[in-house]
């Protein structure tokens, strides 16, 4: 440790103040002689690490304080968990308590903080749908409550511990109850989950150091993913925790038996490394298939390093979209870190790279006869896998050549030890090029698209430098216009349909009012104008017909006759000038519309950006009906979270990949303009 360090260390441990905020802690630091403030940071995260004091950088209200003294926090914590109000309402306690229970000066001001320590620490958890709310799981009802459970076909699966630690399932019930069956299937020692008609009972027996998980429904293996991967988070929590996790048989005997024979997932897998795949069932005395046991509670097959995997499915992501959702009504603000990775593409094909790393130049070798019959393939829907990744592949090379690649790994590595995710913004300033689909960028030595990868979030930028206007978290509900506009004149589109699929993919939003969708009819102009003059709409989802030519981009609206009127880019942009919550156009060719249509969108897309929209989203290839559905529901369902359009996109572009799958082009679909910060991208360059 540098000598500058253990003296702003000494100084903190000497201080008598219980907590400082961040920038009396920064003062502190420069008094110490630790000028830079990515050392400062560094160092309250190393000492946050070592417990000497408390930093939550990442937290969206913790981050302001440096808490010097971790026993006040603790204390404070204890003072809610044994006062006797709490015990007696079984854990339930509200803000009101809170009032009381911290009233003395050391606390009061610093409730909501202390709150938020709570929950930081897994001791509590708010209520969804009652406001002010909240759980300790550590004092529940310790009564198991009445419930029915179907026994047949479940999956079921052990966790056998040699000590076992207390609070597993305490932690585990705050992590996983947006989820709770009712908001009441739960107790000290178990809980019920349930999602998609697929229920997952996950009872601790202490005395006898188990977990046991039951679960039983359409979806089981994906449930018990989701269980499995929280409890070996937990897991993870605790040094050199010793367990096993016991596999049920699945021979005839033992399949839905209720008490099956049972082997252990490490005698599994030493089978499998020496090549035997059979074993045999010590009930029945017959020979099961090693890899189908192993299969069937959906646990990865090799690998003895507890690293958890990264790759979540998309039910993971669904509960901690639901996590963020429920801690973020307390929070009411999403706390996302970026490290910034700028790419700008002159016309003359010079890349200018920029990001905290420094800032790098190469040109731009691509070889367009190379990618040219892979594009024709993607725009004709005839793609696999391989391809995708060849030609993202070579996309990646001529995009990140030398020490542009050397930079942007240096970046990613940065970001990663960090927690922070990386910001990947494109600029390109030559049409042609901005027209080739770098959604598809592909990373082959850590075999990733950066386009759907969760470490990144990839858009592409304007650069030129307008007025200001952020998209801003907004206020709930998120409210969307949606115009779809087929001019009778023009190949017909399925307006019914369309609005049909729309609703559907948004029904369960919309019924629990996180967002409003609203439908207009004959989309002329000047209806158009009047509806966005009567409601404050925060989206303008445009499906139908639009022509890119001469670097002109225009929209098919229509006409009193409902014959086609077209709108230049120009005069589309102007309903959003003037118009402070309208922030977001979505432009979708639908289904079966022609390639030349939707290519049109990306250039729009553009073109509306530079004329003042803040964001829009094109779609470069048409769509299936069930990705488009995928996409409102994924993209809309974030955007109301409050993430950034950015970080919305990227989560729905890996939902779809993982719904759709890699080899199809509909990942990489999507794309997004939005205008550069002012000035960030040009300067130093
Ligand atoms: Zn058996």
């Amino acid at each position: 440790m540098p000598k500058i360090w253990v003296r702003v260390r000494l100084a903190l441990e000497n201080d008598s103040r219980n907590y400082i905020s961040q920038s009396e802690y920064e003062q502190l630091c420069r008094e110490n002689k630790l000028s830079d403030r990515q050392d400062m940071l560094f160092l309250s995260r190393y000492l946050h690490d070592l417990g000497v004091c408390l930093h939550f950088q990442d937290d969206a209200i913790l981050k302001h304080y440096v808490i010097l003294k971790p026993e006040w926090g603790t204390t404070a914590v204890y003072k809610v968990l044994d006062n006797q109000t709490v015990r007696k309402n079984l854990g339930c306690f509200s803000q009101e308590n809170l009032v009381e229970i911290w009233f003395d000066s050391k606390y009061a001001q610093m409730r909501d903080e202390l709150l938020q320590l709570m929950m930081r620490f897994k001791l509590c958890y708010p209520i969804p749908n009652r406001p002010h709310h909240y759980i300790a799981p550590q004092l529940l009802d310790v009564n198991q409550p009445d419930y029915t459970w179907d026994n047949k076909n479940n999956l079921i699966l052990r966790y056998k511990y040699e000590f076992m630690p207390k609070g597993i399932l305490t932690r585990f019930i705050v992590e996983t109850h947006p989820w709770i069956e009712q908001q009441n299937l739960v107790w000290r020692s178990g809980v019920l989950l349930s999602a998609y008609e697929t229920r997952a009972e996950v009872i601790e027996h202490y005395n006898q150091r188990e977990i046991k998980i039951r679960v039983a429904g359409n979806r089981k293996k994906e449930l018990l993913t989701v269980v499995t991967h929280e409890l070996e988070k937990i897991h993870q929590s605790f040094e050199r925790l010793q367990y096993d996790t016991l596999v049920p048989c699945n021979c005839t005997e033992c399949e839905g038996s209720s008490t099956p024979h049972t082997y252990t997932l490490k005698k599994l897998r030493k089978y499998l490394n020496a090549g035997e795949y059979q074993v045999k069932c010590d009930e029945s005395f017959k020979m099961v298939d090693v890899r189908r046991l192993i299969d069937d509670v959906n646990l990865p097959p090799l690998g003895e390093n507890r690293k958890l995997n990264h790759q979540s499915t998309l039910l993971q992501q669904e509960l901690k979209l639901d996590r963020d959702e429920s801690l973020s009504s307390v929070v009411d603000q999403h706390t996302m870190n970026y490290q910034d990775f700028q790419v700008l593409v002159t016309e003359d094909r010079k890349i200018r790279v920029s990001s905290e790393q420094g800032e790098e130049q190469d040109d731009l070798r691509l070889e367009m006869s190379k990618i040219n019959l892979a594009l024709k393939l993607i725009e004709r829907g005839g793609t696999d896998k391989d391809l995708l990744k060849t030609l993202g592949g070579d996309l990646y090379q001529a995009l990140f050549p030398n020490n542009i690649n050397g930079q942007l790994r240096a970046t990613m590595a940065g970001a990663e030890a960090s927690d922070y995710n990386v910001r990947l913004r494109l600029v390109f300033e030559s049409p042609e090029l901005a027209a080739l689909p770098w959604e598809f960028l592909y990373d082959e030595r850590t075999n990733t698209f950066l386009g759907n990868n969760t470490q990144t979030v990839l858009s592409r930028y304007i650069d030129i430098p307008l007025k200001k206007r952020e998209l801003k978290a907004r206020n709930s509900p998120l409210s969307i216009l949606l115009v779809i506009s087929s001019p009778t004149n023009l190949p017909q589109l399925d307006v019914a349909g369309e609005e049909r699929l729309l609703r559907s993919a948004l029904a369960k939003h919309v019924e629990a009012g996180t967002i409003q969708l609203d439908v207009l009819p004959e989309p002329t102009r000047s209806n158009i104008n009047q509806k966005l003059r009567k409601k404050p709409y925060n989206i303008f989802h445009f499906i139908g017909h639009g022509i890119f030519e001469n670097n002109k981009g225009y929209i098919s609206l229509v006409d009193d006759n409902g014959e086609e009127k077209r709108l230049d880019d120009e005069s589309f942009a102007n309903f959003f000038l003037g118009n402070s919550n309208l922030g977001l156009a979505v432009l979708n060719s639908c289904q079966g519309a022609t390639v030349s249509n939707s290519q049109a969108f990306a250039g729009i897309a553009s073109n509306l950006v530079r004329r003042g929209i803040p964001a829009v989203v094109a779609m470069q290839y048409s769509i299936k009906d069930t990705t488009a559905k995928l996409f409102a529901d994924e993209f809309y369902r974030t955007l109301a979270l409050g993430w950034p359009v950015d970080a919305a996109i990227q989560t729905t572009r890996n939902a779809i990949s993982q719904e759709v799958g890699l080899e199809e082009r509909d990942f990489a679909t999507p794309v997004l303009y939005m205008r550069a910060k002012d000035g960030i991208i040009m300067s130093g360059l």
